[in-house]
This record gives C-alpha cells, sequence and structure tokens, in this order.
C-alpha cells in the first residue's frame, strides 16, 4: 500500500511537472484525441465550403494527387506485447474494465493486422471511394460536359494501387461512360515516390535526439492505475514500462484503420500522448516538409513531381491534351514535398522545431487518404484560366501569391511562381568543404556531404606505380606526384594531419551519402597513355566501391582527351570539360555532355549557356565565391556553381525564390 500512495503521489507530481501549454497542437487534439495517431489517422472530412467562381467561369480540369488511405502499420509485435502482457494480468485477475478492454482490442487488431505490413484496410478502399464520390458530385461538369478521358498512375506499392482502384472504380459506377485509363510502374517512382533523402533524415535524427535531451520522463503511474487493479502486481508483468506506454501508443495509432470505434489513446495520460505525438510528427515534418531545419534541401527533391503536375495541367489547357482529370495515388513524404513546394498556407509553413511542436497540425495536414486538388476553371468570354486548390478538398491558398478573387488563382501566376519556387543551381563545395579542415581531405568531403551539398568536387593524380592520389597540385611536399610510387607521396600529410588520401579512401566516405554526387577532375597526365590508365583506374574504383552510377558520381577535366575518352567509358555520366575556349556544339559533337567554365567566361560567353542547354548538356561554372558572380552565375540559369563558399551561394540561390 505504501508503494502504491508513492506511486499515486509520483502521479501527482509528474502531472503537475507535465501539463500542457495550451497550444494550437494541444488543443487539436483536445479537440478530437484519435488525432493523436499523426499520419496514420483516418481521414477526417470536415463540412467544405465553396468559393463561387468568377461570373462565367465554369470547372474544366481536375488534377488530384492523393496519399493512399488507411493502412495497417508495421511490425505486429506491439500490438502481441500490449496483449500478452495484459493477458497475464487477466490470468491473475488484476484488470480494470479497461485493461480488459484493451486486452481484446490489442488481440483485434494484431488478429486483423495479420502479418501484412502497410496493407490498404477496407476503411482505406472506403476513404477513396468516398473522395470520388465527393469529387464528382462536386463537379459533375468536369466529367459530364467535356471530354470523358480520365487518366490515374499509381505508386507500385499495393496499397496505393488498391487506393487508386477504390477510387476509380466509385468514379465508373456513377459514370459508365468515363475512360479510365490505370497505370503503375517504375517509371512513375521517379516522380510519384521521390524525397527520401539520407542527409536530411540524420540531421533530422540528431535534432531530434538533441531536443529529447532535456525531455522530463514520462508518467508511469497513470498507465497502472488504468490497466491494473493492482498497479504494483501488475507493474511486475512490463519489463519496461516507457517500452509499454510506447506500444500502447502503436496500438492505439492504427485503431481507426481497423474501424475500431473507440480511441485506445485514452488508457495513456494525456501528457504521455502528448508526447508520442510530438515525437512522431515532428519527425515526419523535419523530413518531409518545409521546416527551417531541412526546407532548403527537402522541398527541391519535390521538383519532378511538381513538373510533372504543372506539364499534365498545362498540356489540357492548352488543349494539347483531351482529358477531365489525371489522378496520382503515392504516399505521405511526395504529398507533404508537394504543398510546401506549392507553398499552400498552414502545411508549408517555415518553423523551428518548438514552433512546429506547438503549432503544425499533422493529422490535419497529412492524415490517410490526405489529398491536393487543384481544381481548373475557364470562361468564354477569356482566355484566362483560374486554378483554385483544395487541400484534403478544403479551398486553401498561396499566401506568397495573390488571387484573381478569393481562392482563385490566375494558372499563368501560379505557373510562373512555381518556377521561381527552389533554386534552379546545385551547389559543388570545391575541392570539399575545406574552411575548417583541408582541401581535398576526407574531412572535406564530410562535410559537404552533411550541408546537403548537391556534389563535391576532388582532384585526382596518378602517381608512377599507377595509384589514384587526390590533391590539386601535381607535387606535395617538394615531391612530384606522378613520379613517385604511392608509398613515398603516403608520407606526406595535409594540414589538417590527415595522410594525402588515395581514391579508394575518398570514394568509402563518398559511399556514406547517396544524395552528394562525387565530381571526380581527372587531373592531365603526361600523354595520352597516362591519361587513359588514369581514366580506367577512376572507373574501376568507382564500380568496386558500388558508385558506379550517374547519380552518384560525375567527372570533369581540363584534359579534352579525358573528357572525349570518359564520354565513351563513361555513358550516361554527366562529363563536363573544363577548358573555357571551346563552344557547347563542338563538346557535344564529340559525345561531352557537358561544359564547366570560370565564370570569366560566361561573363564573355552568356549565351553558352542557352546553346548547351538546347543541346542537351549540362552547364557547372568554377569557382565562384563573390556575391556579384554568384548572382550574375544564378540569374544565367547554371546547373551546378562550384564554390568555396557553400553557405553563401545558397543564401544567394535562395534569395531568389519565392
Ligand atoms: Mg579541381
Amino acid at each position: 500500500m505504501k508503494r502504491f500512495l508513492t506511486l499515486v503521489a509520483a502521479a501527482l507530481l509528474s502531472a503537475m511537472a507535465f501539463a500542457q501549454p495550451d497550444t494550437p497542437v494541444v488543443r487539436y487534439l483536445r479537440e478530437n484525441p484519435r488525432r493523436a495517431a499523426f499520419n496514420t489517422h483516418s481521414y477526417e472530412f470536415l463540412p467544405l465550403h465553396d468559393t463561387p467562381a468568377p461570373k462565367g467561369y465554369k470547372p474544366f480540369y481536375i488534377s488530384h494527387y492523393g496519399r493512399h488511405g488507411s493502412r495497417s502499420e508495421w511490425g505486429g509485435f506491439q500490438y502481441a506485447f500490449v496483449r500478452d502482457i495484459l493477458a497475464k494480468g487477466a490470468e491473475q485477475g488484476i484488470l480494470t474494465p479497461a485493461g480488459d478492454s484493451l486486452m481484446h482490442e490489442a488481440a483485434f487488431i494484431f488478429e486483423s493486422y495479420n502479418g501484412m505490413d502497410g496493407r490498404l484496410t477496407p476503411r482505406g478502399v472506403r476513404e477513396h471511394a468516398a473522395l470520388a464520390d465527393r469529387m464528382y458530385h462536386r463537379y459533375p461538369q468536369v466529367f459530364k460536359d467535356g471530354c470523358k478521358h480520365i487518366r490515374a498512375v499509381s505508386s507500385t506499392v499495393p496499397r496505393c494501387i488498391v487506393s487508386m482502384n477504390g477510387f476509380t472504380a466509385r468514379l465508373a459506377a456513377i459514370q459508365p461512360d468515363l475512360d479510365l485509363d490505370l497505370d503503375t510502374g517504375e517509371t512513375y517512382m521517379k516522380y510519384i515516390s521521390q524525397g527520401e533523402n539520407e542527409t536530411i533524415s540524420e540531421r533530422t535524427r540528431k535534432a531530434l535526439a538533441e531536443r529529447r535531451k532535456n525531455a522530463p520522463a514520462l508518467d508511469t503511474v497513470t498507465v497502472l492505475k488504468n490497466l491494473f487493479t493492482d498497479p504494483a502486481a501488475g507493474r511486475k508483468l512490463i519489463p519496461d514500462l516507457n517500452r509499454f506506454q510506447g506500444a500502447i501508443y502503436a496500438t492505439a495509432k492504427v485503431a481507426e484503420a481497423f474501424d475500431i470505434d473507440d480511441n485506445l489513446f485514452r488508457y495513456l495520460p494525456f501528457e504521455n500522448v502528448v508526447r508520442f505525438h510530438e515525437d512522431n510528427f515532428l519527425s515526419a515534418y523535419l523530413n518531409q516538409a518545409n521546416s527551417e531545419l531541412n526546407g532548403q534541401l527537402r522541398i527541391p527533391l519535390n521538383k519532378p513531381l511538381v513538373d510533372v503536375l504543372i506539364r499534365q495541367a498545362d498540356d489540357v489547357v492548352t488543349g494539347k491534351v483531351q482529358r477531365a482529370a489525371d489522378l496520382t495515388f503515392g504516399h505521405d513524404w511526395p504529398f507533404l514535398g508537394l504543398v510546401s513546394y506549392l507553398g499552400l498556407e498552414g502545411v508549408s509553413e517555415k518553423l523551428s522545431i518548438d514552433e512546429a511542436a506547438a503549432n503544425w497540425l499533422p493529422s490535419w495536414y497529412c492524415p490517410f487518404a490526405a489529398n491536393l486538388q487543384m481544381i481548373f476553371y475557364r470562361s468564354r468570354k477569356s482566355d484566362r484560366v483560374l486554378v483554385k486548390f483544395l487541400h484534403n478538398e478544403r479551398e486553401s491558398s498561396i499566401p506568397a501569391l495573390t488571387p484573381v478573387q478569393g481562392p482563385y488563382y490566375d494558372w499563368e501566376d501560379v505557373k510562373a511562381y512555381v518556377a521561381k519556387r527552389v533554386p534552379t543551381a546545385g551547389i559543388v563545395a570545391h575541392r570539399g568543404w575545406w574552411n575548417d579542415n583541408a582541401e581535398n581531405s576526407v574531412a572535406s568531403l564530410g562535410k559537404a556531404q552533411d550541408f546537403g551539398c548537391w556534389g563535391s568536387e576532388f582532384d585526382l593524380h596518378l602517381t608512377a606505380d599507377n595509384a589514384v592520389i587526390v590533391n590539386h597540385d601535381g607535387s606535395i611536399g617538394g615531391i612530384d606526384i606522378q613520379k613517385s610510387t604511392l608509398a613515398e607521396v603516403r608520407t606526406k600529410t595535409l594540414k589538417n594531419g590527415e595522410t594525402v588520401p588515395t581514391l579508394d579512401e575518398y570514394l568509402a566516405q563518398g559511399e556514406k551519402s547517396k544524395d552528394c554526387v562525387l565530381v571526380l577532375e581527372l587531373k592531365p597526365q603526361a600523354g595520352a597513355e597516362r591519361e587513359d590508365v588514369l581514366v580506367d583506374a577512376c572507373i574501376k574504383a568507382l564500380r568496386a566501391h558500388k558508385l558506379w552510377n550517374p547519380s552518384r558520381a560525375a567527372f570533369i577535366s581540363f584534359s579534352h582527351h579525358i573528357c572525349r575518352e570518359l564520354a565513351r567509358k563513361a555513358p550516361g555520366f554527366t562529363v563536363q570539360y573544363l577548358g573555357g575556349e571551346i563552344a557547347p556544339a563542338q563538346l557535344h559533337a564529340e559525345g561531352i555532355n557537358g561544359i564547366d567554365y570560370h565564370y570569366s567566361v560566361f561573363y564573355k560567353h552568356p549565351e553558352w549557356v542557352k546553346e548547351a542547354h538546347d543541346l542537351g548538356m549540362s552547364v557547372n561554372v568554377w569557382t565562384v565565391d563573390a556575391r556579384k558572380d554568384l548572382e550574375a552565375m544564378r540569374d544565367l540559369g547554371v546547373d551546378q556553381i562550384t564554390t568555396n563558399d557553400p553557405a553563401l551561394t545558397r543564401t544567394v540561390l535562395w534569395e531568389a525564390c519565392r
């Protein structure tokens, strides 16, 4: 009894310590506690309001991006863990009615889950059918009056395909003469499912770990009181109380997906639910949305999806394609990236972690079946096309853009805005980012990777015994690399204490980030024969490190011969010539697909940027450190900027964005 009183006292103290501030997020959870499921909250349909379109305007086309509907979670062991502990309590006769209820619910969820991770549940299908129903009946003229063709494309993941089927089957049931065209495949994944990034995940992990350090301990007492008539005896059944509460939270999160009409979060103290919820959704906010921490890295990753949706719509607007609707079915991370890219109100706000914890409403922004609908309008009396954005079916706005009227935007304004939403140039760290370490050091590559540079450049020489060494100059510490052996070169150190790295050591660091392109500069050697040896050695090393992939490595060289050899031996890879004296067309004719010229060349020949682009070539520029030159090269529209100052470059690139 004494122990129980101590537990109760501790509960009171902890309840006081955890008193929740009255933030929008906390109010939102109090209003409907099931929202604590965050991105596994089933779709919550709220009353809609339609602002009348400007006079004479009628809807004619819809572009819909929908996240799959309610699904099971991964790892049913959480539900089994809850069920089994409570079953032991039942054997001892110490369960409260709440404990008994949770035991049966956990058992039901475990059985329904049935070992199928991420499976769309019947509720998920119904969510999509209902969405289709409402879309149709809200804008029937789009389907009845115009062309009856609808194209639907899904992620290759089964829950998205089944969502697509649920949605389109309902449309076909309502209007059997619709011409529905469904597809899925790897090609579509390049835009439907992009946006995962290791650099961003790592930064998120570190930031959240730092934040958790200051978090007070969880209330571990209330849950025992809720579930057991003898809390002290119940406690003995649980190996780890925090883990047990985490498992209850995980069980509660998916209850809705399995049509359980009960709020399972009620078994936990509200303060703990707020904590679990916050931990979960902050990770999504930082990884997927426009956060202060990662937004500049994250949002540009959604460009392929935005470009496809804009092009699809524009093809219909310009009459190139006849279509009533384009439907796309995917996942939460591209969805959040998409609405953030478009700068929709609320969801796309750039917040600090603390601001997001208080204000960002995850289960409203991205529940199961979250969707974006762009509704297009035209009038017989005007060429102007208008578009309205619906986020989860409710009218939304783009605060950075002035509408024509109400939530209706000029399509041309939207396209111009989207084109300037993210920088078009990637940042290449010149010899790594070496301001606090050493040029061409392994540490300088690591720093460029951590910063989220598009790429990191480094210089390569061949030793007399055919080893490849990373160093800028042809000599180091008084020895000539090309005339020395690897052993001789390796007696030298960089100013940060590293031994002069070999290409192998450098690539080992390169393997650690899929998101930072390795830009290999192959230095001219004494004659074509030696240059061929260097080219072959680089290719062999990339293959050995599983980096033989055009999205992981690119090549630059002042040697025209090396560039020609690489164009031949590394098809599909970017190869940029550095010399600066050759017009793009000539290089293109030789099969070289890029230029990387000093900025002074582009001041003299600004037309070479467009000439190269028209030929499908990439354009990089070196080495741009001054603000005025960075601005000039940014405005010329180069694809990459090689710089010693990635931070200033990022600032200047984003200054031109909206
Ligand atoms: Mg270089």
